[in-house]
This record gives C-alpha cells, sequence and structure tokens, in this order.
C-alpha cells in the first residue's frame, strides 16, 4: 500500500500547526494567583508561616518525616549533597546522562566526580556500571530519575549501603511518581525536586529536599541560610538578638509568596500526573508501529512522573541524520528539544580530565533522542499534532517509508 506523503514544513509544506507547541510548560490556575496575592498582602514575604507550611505539606505529599524547601533544584542538590558530608578527596558517582547540576553539586563542594553509565532501556544510573567505579572514596552516589521514572533505587540503596556511600536521588524530574508502591521522596535518604517551570509543578524557581534524617534537615536548614543557627523568625519568637554562624552556608531560602504557589500547586499533582500519564500512553499507542522509533521504557513495578517523553530514533532506518529530524519538526511548529548533552562533554568536565568515549550507552542515546512535548496543560488537540508531525516526519525519512512492523 502507498501511502501519500504529505509535503514536510521544511521542505515548504504546510506545518501541522501554526503555533510552536513547548516540550515543557508551567500550568498556573487562578487559585494559584489567589494564593500568591494573598502572601503578598501579608506580614512575611520571606522566612514567615508559608514556607512551613508548603514543607509540611509536600513532606505529607511524599510521605517523607521532613521536607526542606530552598530557592532552586540546584540549591537542593547542593543542599544534599553538604549534608552527605562530601568533601575534596571524596568520589561521587553521577551518570552521564542528567542535567549538569547532578553533577555541579559535587564540584561546589570540592569532590571528585566519576561519571558512570545508564542502562539501555531507562536510560536510568546502570547498577552494574556503578560496580564498576565503586572505591573506598566513593561517598555518595547521585541516581537521576530520568525523565520521571524512578531510578534502581533498590539496588542503589544497597549498594551504597554496603560501601558506606549516601544515596541522593535527583529527583527533579520525579513528583508524583512511584517505587514499588512507594512515592519518591520516601525512599532514598536525600531526595531532591526542582520546582522550575518546565518540571510537574512550579513556584518560577524553587528546589526541595526530603529526608527522613532529623539531622539531615536541620543540617540543610542552617545551611539555606547562611550556617545559622536560627533564623529571622525563630530569633524573633525567642526574643533575641544573637545566633550562631557554625558553618559555611548560603542564601538558598525560598520565599513565602513562592511557597504559598507551592502549597497551591501541589494539590493539583495527582490530577497533573493522570494527565501526564494520559498523554504518554497516547504517544505510545501512537508510534507503537513505527520501527524506526524506539519509546521510552516503562516499569512494572513503578510509575513515572512523565515530566520528559523521550524517543532514541533507530538512525540505521533513517535516510537523514536526528539533526535534520530536529529541524523538520521543529518546522513543523512542535518544540522538540534533546535532554541532554552528556555531562563529561562539557568543556569545565573535559578541562576536569573527562574524556569522551567512557559511557557507550549515554552517548548512543544521546546522538539518537528528541524530547517530544508533554505536560499537563496541552490539549487533545495538541497531542495528536505531535502524533501527526512525528509520524509525518518520520515516514517522510524512513529508508523503507514503511509504517508496518
Ligand atoms: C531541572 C533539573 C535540576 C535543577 O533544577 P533547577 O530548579 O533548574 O535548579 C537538577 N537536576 C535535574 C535532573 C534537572 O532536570
Amino acid at each position: 500500500m502507498t501511502v501519500p506523503i504529505a509535503r514536510l514544513a521544511i521542505e515548504g509544506g504546510v506545518p501541522v500547526r501554526s503555533v510552536m507547541l513547548p516540550y515543557g510548560h508551567q500550568l498556573v490556575t487562578d487559585d494559584d494567583v489567589a494564593a500568591v496575592a494573598g502572601a503578598l498582602r501579608s506580614d512575611w514575604l520571606t522566612t514567615g508561616p508559608l514556607v512551613a507550611r508548603f514543607e509540611g505539606d509536600f513532606a505529607a505529599f511524599v510521605g517523607a518525616r521532613h521536607a526542606v524547601a530552598v530557592s532552586s533544584g540546584t540549591a537542593a542538590l547542593h543542599a544534599a549533597a553538604y549534608a552527605a558530608g562530601i568533601g575534596p578527596g571524596d568520589e561521587v558517582i553521577v551518570p552521564a546522562l542528567t542535567f549538569v547540576a547532578s553533577a555541579n553539586c559535587v564540584r561546589y563542594l570540592g569532590g571528585t566526580v566519576v561519571f558512570a553509565d545508564v542502562r539501555p532501556d531507562t536510560l536510568t544510573l546502570d547498577p552494574l556500571d556503578v560496580a564498576r567505579r565503586i572505591t573506598a572514596r566513593t561517598k555518595a552516589i547521585v541516581a537521576v530519575d530520568f525523565a520521571g521514572l524512578p531510578c534502581e533505587l533498590d539496588d542503589l540503596l544497597a549498594m551504597a549501603s554496603a560501601s558506606g556511600a549516601v544515596l541522593i536521588e535527583d529527583a527533579a524530574h520525579a513528583v508524583g511518581a512511584t517505587y514499588r508502591g512507594r512515592p519518591v521522596g520516601s525512599i532514598a535518604p536525600l531526595s531532591t525536586f526542582s520546582l522550575h517551570p518546565v518540571k510537574q509543578m512550579t513556584t518560577g524557581e524553587g528546589g526541595v529536599v526530603t529526608t527522613a534524617s532529623d539531622a539531615h534537615a536541620a543540617s540543610m536548614r542552617r545551611f539555606r541560610n547562611h550556617g545559622i543557627d536560627l533564623d529571622a523568625r525563630q530569633r524573633g519568637d525567642l526574643g533575641t538578638w544573637t545566633y550562631d554562624v557554625s558553618d559555611l552556608g548560603f542564601n538558598y531560602r525560598l520565599t513565602d509568596v513562592q511557597s504559598a504557589l507551592g502549597s497551591s500547586q501541589l494539590r493539583r499533582i495527582p490530577q497533573w500526573s493522570i494527565r501526564r500519564q494520559e498523554i504518554a500512553a497516547r504517544y505510545l499507542a501512537a508510534f507503537a508501529d513505527l520501527p524506526s522509533v524506539e519509546l521510552p521504557a516503562t516499569a512494572g513495578d513503578r510509575t513515572s512522573g512523565w515530566h520528559l517523553f523521550v524517543i532514541r530514533l533507530r538512525l540505521e532506518r533513517f535516510t537523514v541524520d536526528r539533526a535534520q529530524v530536529f529541524r523538520a519538526l521543529r518546522a513543523e511548529n512542535i518544540g522538540v528539544n534533546v535532554h541532554y548533552v552528556p555531562v563529561p562533554w562539557h568543556s569545565y568536565y573535559r578541562q576536569l580530565g573527562h574524556r569522551r568515549g567512557g559511557w557507550p550507552v549515554t552517548e548512543d542515546a544521546y546522538e539518537r533522542m528528541i524530547t517530544l512535548p508533554l505536560w499537563a496543560g496541552m490539549t487533545d488537540q495538541d497531542v495528536a499534532d505531535v502524533i501527526n508531525a512525528v509520524r509525518k516526519v518520520v515516514v517522510a525519512y524512513s529508508r523503507d517509508g514503511a509504517v508496518a512492523r
């Protein structure tokens, strides 16, 4: 059967849609605006009661003993790495495939980043490669819930505890995800979240670390506030002016205005997670008959937060390279992206001695991957546009032009 092939927009045809669809976007409702307005009219714009309320809400949502709110996901990683006691001479295992902040947090504290490869199916940190790279100097393992799918938590926890290392779960992609029946954020000793607008929920900029440890929580609360033992509100309540700076901290505080937005956004995460799962299920079904597209893995023992929908092209079946497929989808007004350039490839890490070629799964995945738009506010028409554009471009550029597997 010959399927008539529509002319691609990049070759002068009509684009699938007329307005660019971003790969991720925040959802802000009237309730959120009202919550923020209320905070702006209150006595506390920062270090006030709404921060503690948001921390309580977040901790309850993920089933953690403590949630410590900070000014970004990067600050959350920095605080978690600090709580884990990382310092000069310590090695920390980090996946080569992640956002650069997962590795940078180690460098802020003078630690040595040891990049490990990811699994070919899930693109999460590969415990087999961690086993090859772990040493007596390994102080921590940073594991990323790539695209929202929880990493191999049980294996990594066992490996970390056997070698005296701390597992830090970078759950920036995984708000609302679950692993073996438990919510992400209640499992690792330290789990970090990002509240950037492209993530599942937002406070503009913001981050959270969850932990079961009273000591870790107290240390991170000092760390986010210059290393001061009492914050301004606690000093007011105690009627004292004195305080002690016990260690070098930062100003990584989340404001009450942002916290008001956080508590309001968090209420809609259950419904937004369902919408993300629905969209992912539609993509998985719509592309199942395209042999030239490798779809993201799912796993029976965990649910993904579906922050990203990352496909990998089977390039041997294409007449063009990944860059051309990417440009063609952009021309159809589908705001595709690529997550991520392998971290050790960046010049900062090359200057530290990392060389291309050490992480074959990461590097192969990077050459073939494209991130499709996925966010809770997408309409059914938006989803259909993505499906139509991907099929249009993939069919036009497939060697056999074939669709059926
Ligand atoms: C977004 C992200 C971060 C950093 O979060 P910010 O809030 O942007 O600082 C860290 N790790 C991963 C994997 C991320 O995707």
